[in-house]
């Protein structure tokens, strides 16, 4: 007898039945593998700053490293970091139920955080409203809980913003909960106040979970972006998901965190038990630093944002000399939501895959398709690039628009 190999076919589980690649990942995985065939691809795709990490937050991790912070931390992180998050956190919550370090889960960056959220929160036979356009990971993580993510479509004359109405709308017995991101990515659409009051009182007379992913609230053109604790008056139902990457330009140190009601708290800090342990404790470190001393951070970030506005600045007056290119003017994060579907292209994934494609491929300029988050006719467009590099970009996008309007 002879023995034979039997080679069989990689069947995918059903918990991943659904999955795709994150296309902002995606994009940026193949504008560095262009860059390495020796192509001078400009990356408009990224979502981070491309700013260095502060040196005094540098100098705090290195002090770490030498001072032992080499072994595990607890699960949910070292203490002085949930002290200084809590801290933060109290300054602009008004409710009884304080936050306290116990209601606090420090994970590795701030998509853990809100992975595990959907994984505790929801299951089979769930609905979940997703604001959309919305971050291309939510409607992937919603799923990958097996629940079902129902994307709500913004209102085009309010920067693509939903409203309580439209929630309410979508909503159906099944519903369980809604993912908030204020300021947007990809639109860099900022809710204000009233805003999130409405939306939070629907989901309060409804009794949904709030998650509230508010990675970008710092990088805001008008001042700090509320936050779902300046208006809430109970933390019951809320979910606060934050982190150093985008404020503190520390996309690499991997360190998030979610404030939630202390029984999800647990059950969060209990799946991340079994998963990853506790975020990286260097960088646990280098954040203790980032959220405790104010006199460094606060300069540093109002000289990034300053940065971001006059790259927003120079390419919303590129755009605006092109009227057949639908822009939103974004109030906060780093990014530019388009409206291409006036050009001729078309694709599987709609206009702005098409648009995409040809500009990456004619012009060297990478971007996101708007499918990745569920408005394929758009595309976006990161600012957080060189001023010289983003001018460029833009420049080479109308031409782009030009060769395909239809
Ligand atoms: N949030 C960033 C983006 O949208 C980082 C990439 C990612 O994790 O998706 O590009």
């Amino acid at each position: 007898m002879t023995e034979m190999t039997v080679r069989r076919a990689f069947v995918p589980s059903p918990n991943i039945a659904q999955l795709k690649e994150s296309a902002t990942i995606a994009v940026s995985a193949r504008a560095k593998a262009l860059r390495a065939a020796g192509r001078r691809v400009i990356d408009l795709g990224a979502g981070e700053p491309d700013f260095d990490t502060p040196e005094f937050i540098r100098r705090a991790a290195q002090r770490a490293i030498d001072a032992g912070a080499t072994r595990y931390t607890a699960t949910e992180g070292i203490l002085p970091l949930r002290e200084a998050i809590a801290t933060l956190a109290n300054a602009d919550y008004r409710g009884d139920d304080r936050v306290t370090p116990g209601d606090i889960v420090v994970s590795t960056g701030s998509k853990q955080s809100l992975f595990n959220a959907c994984f505790v929160l929801f299951g089979p036979g769930d609905e979940v409203l997703i604001p959309t356009p919305s971050w291309t990971s939510y409607y992937e993580m919603v799923a990958l809980a097996r629940a079902e993510p129902v994307p709500v479509l913004g209102d085009p004359a309010n920067g693509l913003k939903v409203t309580a109405a439209a929630l309410a709308a979508a909503a159906t017995p099944a519903t369980k909960g809604v993912m908030l991101n204020s300021p947007c990515n990809p639109t860099g659409a900022v809710y204000d106040r009233a805003e999130l009051e409405s939306i939070l009182a629907l989901a309060e007379e409804r009794g949904w979970w709030v998650i509230s992913d508010e990675i970008y609230r710092r990088i805001a053109y008008a001042g700090v972006a509320t936050s779902i604790l300046e208006v809430a008056s109970s933390r019951d139902r809320v979910i606060l998901v934050d982190g150093v990457a985008k404020a503190y330009a520390m996309t690499g140190w991997r360190i998030g965190w979610a404030i939630a009601p202390r029984a999800v708290a647990q059950a969060m800090g209990a799946l991340q038990s079994h998963s990853t342990s506790n975020a990286a404790a260097v960088s646990q470190h280098a954040a203790v630093a980032a959220l405790t001393d104010r006199g460094a951070a606060e300069p540093s970030i109002a000289h990034m944002v300053g940065e971001f506005e006059r790259r927003r600045d120079a390419a919303l007056a590129m755009l605006a000399g092109e009227p057949g290119i639908g822009v939103i003017p974004p109030d906060g994060a780093f990014y530019l939501f388009l409206d291409v579907s006036g050009t001729r292209g078309n694709s599987r994934n709609g206009a702005g895959a098409a648009f995409a494609q040809h500009l990456l491929e004619r012009h060297d300029v990478a971007v996101v398709p708007g499918a990745a988050f569920y408005t394929p006719d758009w595309v976006r467009l990161s600012y957080a690039a060189p001023l010289d590099q983003v001018v460029t970009g833009v420049q080479r996008t109308v031409a782009a628009f030009r060769e395909m309007k239809s």
